[in-house]
Order: C-alpha cells, then sequence, then structure tokens
C-alpha cells in the first residue's frame, strides 16, 4: 500500500491493511519518510500490522512541503516514482493499493508489471460525481451558466452549493483538476477501485456505477472501537498531539447534552466567523469542547472567562474517543470524510459547516441522504452568523426534528457495525477483493 504523509490518509489505509491481514495477506505500507517527522507516534508505538517502509520525495525534511505544495507535488511524482521502484523491485507484490492523490503509483505498477487497487478517500458519491464530470458524461455548471443543478443517477438533485469544489467552472484550473482529469479519464490502470463507505450509506451512488466503474466499499474505516470491536491499540497516527484530559472532563457532564465542535486538520476559520461560532456557543449555555487550532482564540466579550465552566478549548482532541462518549449531544463539523464517517460510527447526529473540496457535497448527503443533520447557511458575506449557529444547535438538541435525527443516526451507527461484522457487505467486499488477488497469483 502507498499513502499520502496526512493523518487522514494513512489511517484508513491502516485499517485496510489490517483487515487485509486478517484475511492472511502480507500487507507492507509504504511513505515518505517526512511523515515519520510528521507523525507523533509512528513506529515503533504504531502497534503492527501492517508495517512501514519509508522512501524519500527528494526533499529535506525541513522543507516547507504546503508552503510549497505545487513544486513539491512534482518533486513528490519524480522521486517518488523513482524512489518507490527501487523500494519494490526485488519484491514479489501481487497488488499495489494506492491513495489516488499520487498518480504516478499506478505507472510503477504497471512498469513492474504488477496489478494496481485505487483506494478512493472520498464518499462512493463523489467518485460517481468526478467520473461523470471528468468523462463528460452528463451537463454540469458552466461560466455561461453557472447555476445550473445537475441531476445524475443514484444522487439527490445538487444545487450548486451542494457541488464539490472541482467541478466548479470557477475552480477548474491548478493542478488538482488536472490530477483528476487524468485520472478519471485513465481508470483502467487500476483493476479494482476500493472505497471508505459501506454498501448501506451508499447505495443508490454505488450502484449506479456499477456498469461504468465500480467501486467496492470496505469500510467504515475507522478506529475498532467505534465499530463495537475490541480496541486493539487501534488509534490509528497522530500528527497532532490529543489533549486527552478533556475525556476527564466529559466524564463529568450529563449524558447527551455537550456539543463538540471541530473543523478537521486544514480549513482555518476567519476572526469574524469564530466570533460567531463563540458567541452562538455561549448563548446555547450547553456544555462544549472546540478543537481550535489556531494558536489565537478571538475573544468576543471575555468569551474564554465567561464560558471556563461551560466548555473547554482544546487544539486537537482525541475525536473518534470523544464523539464515542455518551456525554455528547451534536458535531458541528466542517464534513470531512474521515469526521462524517466516524460520526455515523457513533450515532451522533451533525451540525454542517462544510467549506470546500468534497464538504458541500458531504454536508448534502447528510442533510438530503443519511438524514442525520442540519446546514447552516452563511449570509451574503460567507459567514454564518451566530443566530443561525445558535438556530442550529437549538433545532438539534431540542426542536422538532431532532428525535427523528437521534434516530436516524443510531440506525445508520448500527448498519455500520453491520457492514463490517463478519458477513456483512464490506466484509464480503474484502474478501471478494482477497481472493481476486490470490487468485491472480496462482
Ligand atoms: N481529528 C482528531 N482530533 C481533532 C480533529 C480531528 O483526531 O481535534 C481527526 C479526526 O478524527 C479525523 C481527522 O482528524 O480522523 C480529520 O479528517 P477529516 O477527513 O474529517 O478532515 P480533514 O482534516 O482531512 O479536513
Amino acid at each position: 500500500m502507498v499513502a499520502l504523509s496526512s493523518q487522514g490518509h494513512l489511517n484508513p489505509m491502516l485499517r485496510i491493511g489490517k483487515r487485509l491481514v486478517n484475511k492472511g495477506l502480507h500487507v507492507t505500507l509504504a511513505t515518505t519518510e517526512f511523515t515519520v517527522t510528521a507523525c507523533s507516534n509512528l513506529p515503533p508505538s504504531t502497534p503492527p500490522p501492517p508495517p512501514f517502509c519509508f522512501f524519500s520525495d527528494g526533499q529535506s525534511l525541513n522543507y516547507d512541503r504546503m508552503a510549497n505544495y505545487e513544486s513539491y507535488k512534482k518533486s513528490l511524482a519524480k522521486f517518488g516514482t523513482i524512489n518507490l521502484s527501487n523500494l519494490i523491485s526485488h519484491k514479489k507484490l501481487s497488488c499495489i493499493i494506492t491513495n489516488p492523490f499520487l498518480t504516478w503509483v499506478a505507472d510503477v505498477a504497471i512498469n513492474h508489471g504488477i496489478p494496481c487497487a485505487m483506494f478512493w478517500i472520498q464518499p462512493c458519491s463523489l467518485y460517481a460525481i468526478y467520473y461523470r464530470f471528468y468523462n463528460k458524461l452528463n451537463s454540469f455548471p458552466t461560466l455561461t451558466d453557472p447555476d445550473m443543478s445537475v441531476e445524475l443517477p443514484g444522487l439527490p438533485l445538487l444545487h450548486t452549493e451542494d457541488l464539490p469544489s472541482y467541478v466548479l467552472p470557477s475552480i477548474l484550473f491548478g493542478s488538482l483538476p488536472k490530477m483528476f482529469s487524468e485520472m478519471f479519464q485513465n481508470m483502467k490502470r487500476y483493476k479494482w477501485v476500493l472505497g471508505n463507505s459501506f454498501f448501506g450509506l451508499e447505495k443508490d451512488a454505488i450502484e449506479s456505477m456499477a456498469d461504468l466503474c465500480p467501486i467496492s466499499p470496505l469500510g467504515p474505516l475507522v478506529p475498532p472501537s467505534l465499530l463495537g470491536e475490541d480496541e486493539d491499540h487501534d488509534r490509528g497516527v497522530e500528527m497532532w498531539k490529543a489533549e486527552d484530559t478533556c475525556i476527564e472532563w466529559l466524564n463529568k457532564e450529563a449524558p447527551s447534552s455537550v456539543i463538540y465542535v471541530s473543523f478537521g486538520s486544514v480549513v482555518v476559520l476567519s476572526a469574524k466567523q469564530m466570533e460567531c461560532i463563540a458567541k452562538a456557543l455561549k448563548n446555547s449555555n450547553s456544555p462544549f469542547i472546540w478543537v481550535v487550532k489556531q494558536p489565537d482564540l478571538p475573544e468576543p466579550d471575555g468569551f474564554l472567562e465567561e464560558t471556563k465552566d461551560q466548555g473547554v478549548i482544546v487544539s486537537w482532541s482525541p475525536q473518534t474517543k470523544v464523539l464515542a462518549h455518551p456525554a455528547i449531544a451534536c458535531f458541528i463539523t466542517h464534513c470531512g470524510w474521515n469526521s462524517v464517517l466516524e460520526t455515523i460510527s457513533a450515532g451522533v447526529p451533525v451540525i454542517a459547516y462544510p467549506k470546500w473540496s468534497d464538504q458541500p457535497t458531504n454536508a448534502k448527503l447528510i442533510v438530503d441522504v443519511f438524514r442525520i443533520g442540519l446546514r447552516l447557511r452563511a449570509n451574503q458575506d460567507g459567514i454564518v452568523s451566530n443566530e443561525e449557529v445558535e438556530r442550529c444547535i437549538r433545532e438539534i438538541m431540542d426542536g422538532p426534528k431532532c428525535v427523528e435525527l437521534k434516530s436516524n443516526a443510531r440506525e445508520l451507527r448500527i448498519a455500520a457495525r453491520e457492514a463490517v461484522a463478519g458477513g456483512g457487505s464490506s466484509d464480503k467486499n474484502i474478501l471478494l477483493f482477497v481472493d481476486e488477488i490470490i487468485e491472480s497469483c496462482v
């Protein structure tokens, strides 16, 4: 398996690895040497299986990869191709599973005559949208008709605000759309496409791809503890140290009373937006845990002092433990796919605040397909007002839809567990994949 040096990419990949090992395969995860410095708990403390191996991306360890992302990607493709090839040239491999953002890995696999599987890390619905968009199979908004709604098989009607960034005519430049275009027009390079989802969650979107370019969901690939499986020390790799003390604080709170707020590892909110969220949390009078990665929290009206008995602010939380805690009532999230799968597996309803990439579509799925949440609406300045945040908090904690949202969330939690349990849809897909790999070797 080859993964990008990012927590949200490495962890689901590690969990696929573990499931494959449990079915009898030997698995190694290759990633860049930089990952060792980026993650606080890589080997030896990360429990095997699968073991890691590392290749150089051609840059020094202190090179700022995010600040120079465009040139870094070129260097990664150039040196990754050479160094990964060297790494695997003396190994007998029957399959390479790769992250979709590392398109060059498929070429390395082909050059070595090894079948390649792509592990799609966003919802299967996004895979279906991008496949149709980049192969020009359906109509999407254009510069002359930017507000058209998009009708696709297996998906609800998508308005502009529901579409992923990389199909919008205003964003169709830069390296990512180019990479997606090249990838989705050359899907024959992949013998398998694996997804981090489960059939019951995205049935219609998955079925809509069956005759085009099928995707096989193996998930949800979240920590086993969230799925009622043995903890097995699987906390995944961590790029930031989690503040575990918030769990002790949670232990003292009433069941289903706490609002959990996190916008993931990449999204940065403006000071004005932070202020609105702070006001809304304070006015809700509900206990809260708020993950604030920025070094400075704007402090409207003495927020920190006034809420010191109401909530806690952490720079990074043990999110899956927080979501699994009985005190959590709802999750205000940017709708990153890992966070969505984690909240589904924990049975926690959602207030969606999507920003970009797949997040707007994930929010649409949360509200209209999974039916486990509400979506915050921004005003004309692109800011979600404190009144709007308060309205959604009231609605989800105690409003007319509260019971239905909670009950839907509980049902999906059960469905997620059933999918990964022995004989469940994802478990069967893993077995099928393993059988095909073994067959291709004999
Ligand atoms: N996460 C965490 N602690 C935090 C915030 C996030 O452990 O305080 C984890 C979260 O459990 C998830 C990942 O970081 O697994 C974020 O991935 P996601 O796809 O949701 O969003 P991204 O960070 O890629 O935008």
